[in-house]
């Protein structure tokens, strides 16, 4: 362990200057206090099963149901929608399996286990966008491996905004009819994009096709209405607005074919067996009120530190640049390229000066991989690879901005000197 792995990372707002500055908001968030106070009599005194027919069961199935109402409210929802699940990895495979395999059946469409040679007449479709999170674009490969689906990625622009046209023509005729499901991500996790989720909606709906939205890294960071967009399947993952890790939701509605992919004791709807978890439920309404109320609150000011974040930036390191639309984005993404070095390497000296900034994809065991929406977007791999992203949920000082710039104009200038 570093020196600077050993510190505690301070949360943006309040930080001081020579405390590790936290830039990977967008990959996790930390648990707030009164999070942790409303769960913790769920953890302790009412314990109970909520499955349970006695009293302290009771106590937890009520406690189970207010969640489930607050939680709902917060996302545009019904508390009928909520299906509480393990966090957002989870959301996405249980509505992208779970939907396309019973609109298959719906369908009439067949599975294909040997896809050579077969004739495409009967053969199960499922729509993506190019740029989805992998626990989304693999659930789809799943369904081709298995079932031999036909997986359709619809493109992006240079700025990661879905290519509407791609999406009309890819629900045209009778491959139209094969769709199952179309699932667009509402913010993108690497650029910070806003995707037109109403449009997609209207799209695929005049076609008859359910549409799953992953929600995961917008909310608590702008409004999400699932029903007033008319949307069938929405996820979100609680450690992006402040649950501790491995909470989250998918919301679906009544209307829309869904199987389970867990089999058991039918809780949460038949979709999603498995005792439980009622602290947890109460952590998912506790923190996402407390992110849209401070979003209602904070919002132009996490705008203005963006902006200013992306200007200096520019400023100190004239050849970076932006990725992802400059306004339709979220409100604390910043992610750049930086011609001429790696992201790995900016990472990692940006670590040793106390910035702990991410380059925007998964370093999954160690892994460094090429940022996939940017290879979508149309950068090449070699620019792709120097992604740098810096994320926060509480506005920055100027103090901090400058600290900033000035750590990334060192490091710049370093690397390319080597
Ligand atoms: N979808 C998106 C867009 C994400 O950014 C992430 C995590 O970063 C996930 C899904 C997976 O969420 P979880 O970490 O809760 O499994």
């Amino acid at each position: 362990m570093t020196d600077s792995t050993m510190k505690t990372p301070a949360a943006s707002a309040g930080a001081t200057d020579d405390a590790e500055l936290y830039l990977d908001a967008a990959a996790t968030e930390p648990v707030s206090r009164d999070v942790i106070d409303a769960m913790l009599p769920f953890l302790t005194d009412a314990y109970a099963n909520p499955a349970s027919v006695h009293q302290p069961g009771k106590t937890a199935a009520h406690a189970l149901d207010a969640a489930r109402a607050a939680f709902a409210a917060g996302l545009g929802a019904k508390p009928d929608d909520v299906i509480f699940t393990s966090g957002g990895t989870e959301s996405d495979n249980l509505a992208v399996k779970g939907i396309a395999m019973a609109r298959m059946r719906r369908l009439g469409l067949r599975p294909v286990y040997d896809a050579a040679g077969e004739p495409d007449a009967r053969r199960p479709r499922i729509v993506i966008s190019a740029i989805e999170h992998p626990a989304v674009a693999q659930s789809a490969d799943w369904l081709s491996h298995w079932f031999g689906f036909e997986v359709v990625r619809i493109p992006v622009d240079h700025e990661a905004h879905l290519d509407l046209d791609a999406l009309a023509r890819a629900l045209d005729g009778e491959a139209g009819e094969r769709t199952t499901l179309v699932s667009a991500m509402l913010a993108n996790n690497e650029v910070g994009t806003i995707e037109p989720v109403e449009r997609i909606v209207a799209l695929a709906h005049a076609h008859g096709v359910p549409v799953h939205v992953d929600a995961v890294q917008a909310a608590g960071l702008i409004p999400v209405r699932m029903r007033d967009w008319d949307v069938d399947a929405l996820s979100v993952s609680g450690h992006k607005f402040g649950t501790p890790k491995g909470l989250g939701a998918l919301l679906v509605r009544g209307r829309t074919p869904i199987e389970p992919i867990l089999s058991g004791g039918g809780q949460e709807r038949g979709l999603r067996s498995g005792t439980q978890n009622v602290a947890g439920a109460v952590a998912l309404a506790i923190a996402l009120d407390g992110s849209n109320r401070r979003m209602a609150a904070r919002y132009r000011q996490l705008v203005a530190s963006r902006d200013m974040l992306i200007d200096a930036v520019r400023r100190v390191v004239p050849r970076a640049e932006l990725t992802g639309d400059p306004e339709r984005r979220l409100p604390g993404h910043a992610s750049f390229i930086f011609p001429g070095v790696t992201g790995e390497a900016l990472l990692v000296d940006l670590d040793a000066r106390g910035i702990a900034a991410s380059s925007g994809s998964a370093c999954a065991i160690g892994r460094h991989e090429i940022p996939a929406t940017l290879l979508a977007m149309g950068i090449e791999p070699q620019v792709a690879k120097s992604a740098l992203r810096m994320t926060f949920r509480e506005p920055l000082t100027r103090e901090q901005i400058e600290r900033i710039s000035l750590a990334i104009e060192e490091s710049y200038t370093d690397l390319t000197r080597r």
